[in-house]
């Protein structure tokens, strides 16, 4: 009997410590997306689970992509390994928000850094340069450049900065759809409901290059704007940022971004440019 009882005791207590650090470890209970403290728990990085080479969740619960590959490495950096990584869905209108509210401590989401941003976090980077492109039917040839879009049925994404540039200066006559994911706006395009389809060429070429959308759509090859992806940081936190811009760095110098650029965006046939050069917090 009083083996028993001491097994019991020696149970709840692994009971308890396992309790305490789920909640330790949690959604960053700390409201800093990871663990207050000396703890290194777990840090929860935003990504996107819907952009196929970039960031994309597997039907078997993984994490693929370029901005996976980079948050991995960054997580590393600051003393993370790939077990201690929450990934959080981060989709384009609420990345600022999610950054602010400490949900997550850092978002790799093809996140262009600019002054509107700015004005609510901070960046890392950048760590890639994209560009905004349409992509269109395969059999279309009514859409060569932007002004072509005026009239048409577009598609983006709320919160992005290809819908903005659209509204503000590319086609303000577009007749343009704002979904909350581009998978949704891809669905619109195959059914026709919409003509064209507009954001970074990089996460337009993940999309045409899938098994299933093979034949399909075709990008029309534009540069419309550069797109500096950065790593969102909570606004005033020098210090995480000095670190993730050390990570990148590293990144790029010990040949893993180069790796992983080639990984991820090379089946798609996507050129990407050079690694850019680190601007932010300078
Ligand atoms: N890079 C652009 C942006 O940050 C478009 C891609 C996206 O919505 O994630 O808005």
């Amino acid at each position: 009997m009083k083996l028993f009882k001491a097994g019991a005791a020696a149970a709840v207590a692994v009971v308890l410590s396992l309790t305490a650090t789920a909640c330790g470890g949690g959604s960053g209970s700390a409201g800093d997306g990871g663990t207050a403290g000396g703890g290194k728990d777990k840090i929860v990085i935003g990504i996107k689970f819907d952009q196929p080479g970039l960031g994309l969740k597997t039907p078997d619960g993984k994490f693929t992509g370029f901005d996976v590959d980079v948050a991995t490495y960054v997580a590393k950096e600051l003393g993370y390994q790939p077990d201690q990584i929450e990934f959080k869905q981060a989709v384009s209108a609420e990345r600022e928000n999610l950054i602010s509210n400490g949900d997550v401590k850092l978002v790799v989401a093809t996140y262009t850094i600019n002054d509107k941003r700015k004005a609510k976090v901070d960046f890392a980077g950048p760590y890639f340069l994209a560009h905004q492109d349409l992509l269109v039917r395969a059999d279309d040839t009514s859409i060569t450049k932007a002004e072509d879009l005026n009239k048409k049925n577009l598609c983006s994404v709320t919160g992005s900065t290809s819908a903005q540039n659209v509204k503000t200066k590319l086609a303000p006559d577009a007749n343009l759809l704002e979904q909350g994911g581009y998978s949704e706006c891809l669905t619109g395009l195959e059914n026709k409901t919409v003509d064209a389809l507009t954001t970074d060429n990089s996460i337009l070429a993940g999309f045409a290059a899938q098994e299933k959308n093979k034949g399909k759509f075709k990008l029309v090859g534009l540069k419309l704007s550069d797109e500096p992806y950065g790593i969102g940081l909570k606004k005033g936190d020098k210090e995480l940022q000095t670190k993730v811009n050390a990570a990148l760095k590293k990144m790029v110098e010990d040949g893993s971004w180069q790796k992983a650029v080639d990984a991820n965006l090379g089946p798609a046939g996507y050129k990407a440019e050079p690694a850019p050069q680190i601007t932010e917090g300078s």
